[in-house]
């Protein structure tokens, strides 16, 4: 029960890593507000299972301008919380010569103007508290790149420097901010690529084997603990050694 008594908002918990986290956080003791575009009512038996552990915000993060009022409301609450997981995340895949207006637009809204907001409405409260813990899920691509993901690698890349420097303007606060930056994971987002190139991605994982959600969720767990707390600023590849 690493995370007894810890309240955590987690964006783009409806499915996949998120999920994921979702489940583990409530499991290690932790009372969740799981965020993400369904209503509470599509939610309604997943919430009654979590027996009082989980709460649900609607929130549409592609709304800029509905970000903070909403986040304010969770904030206010739940009395503040210890950990926010910003791991809501879209692709819009396309070569750079292709791709519109719209493929970059949405990506580089959801995937980092999005957590760049909710991160620091959520931090104002946490600094005022003078503990926290932020993860921003990034990815490889956000380090490395990928052809055909020019829109996501931005958007990845510029959720890395939000961290480092959010990182550096509330350290002495008594709040971490680190992200995680997974390599290839099973899920939803993941499920469209073909097998052939699947194939083609684990021959170069050290690991031999793609990551599953669960690998994500324990390197999450490990930044929302106190395992963590003296580690700040950070970026975690969860990658099998791919980049090694
Ligand atoms: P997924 O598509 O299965 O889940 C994404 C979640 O975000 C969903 O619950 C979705 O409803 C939510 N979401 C998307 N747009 C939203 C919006 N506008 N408002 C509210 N919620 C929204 O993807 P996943 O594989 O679980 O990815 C989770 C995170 O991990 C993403 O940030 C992704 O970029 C990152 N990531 C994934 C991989 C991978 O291989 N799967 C690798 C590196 C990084």
């Amino acid at each position: 029960m690493r995370l007894e008594n810890k309240k955590a908002l987690i964006t783009g918990a409806l499915r996949g890593i998120g999920k994921t986290i979702t489940d583990l956080f409530i499991a290690e003791g932790a009372e969740v507000w799981g965020l993400d575009y369904k209503t509470p009512e599509d939610l309604s038996d997943r919430v009654s299972a979590a027996k009082g552990k989980l709460h649900w915000v609607q929130l549409d993060l592609s709304k800029t301008a509905e970000i903070d009022g909403v986040i304010e409301s969770a904030v206010k609450e739940a009395d503040g919380f210890d950990i926010l997981v910003n791991n809501a995340g879209i692709t819009k895949d396309n070569l750079s010569f292709r791709m519109s207006l719209e493929e970059w637009q949405k990506v580089l809204d959801i995937n980092l103007s999005a957590a760049f907001f909710v991160a620091r409405t959520v931090a104002r409260d946490m600094i005022r508290k003078r503990t926290g813990s932020i993860i921003n899920m990034a990815s490889v691509v956000g380090i490395h790149g990928n052809g055909g993901q020019a829109n996501y690698s931005a958007s990845k890349a510029g959720l890395i420097g939000v961290t480092k420097s959010l990182a550096n303007e509330v350290a002495s606060r008594g709040v971490r901010v680190n992200a995680l930056a997974p390599g290839y994971i099973e899920s939803d987002m993941t499920a469209a690529v073909p097998e052939e190139a699947r194939k083609k991605m684990t021959e170069v994982i050290p690991m031999k084997r793609t990551g599953k959600q669960e690998d994500v969720a324990r390197a999450a767990l490990f930044f929302a603990s106190d395992d963590s707390s003296y580690i700040t600023g950070q970026v975690l590849p969860v990658d099998g050694g791919m980049y090694f």
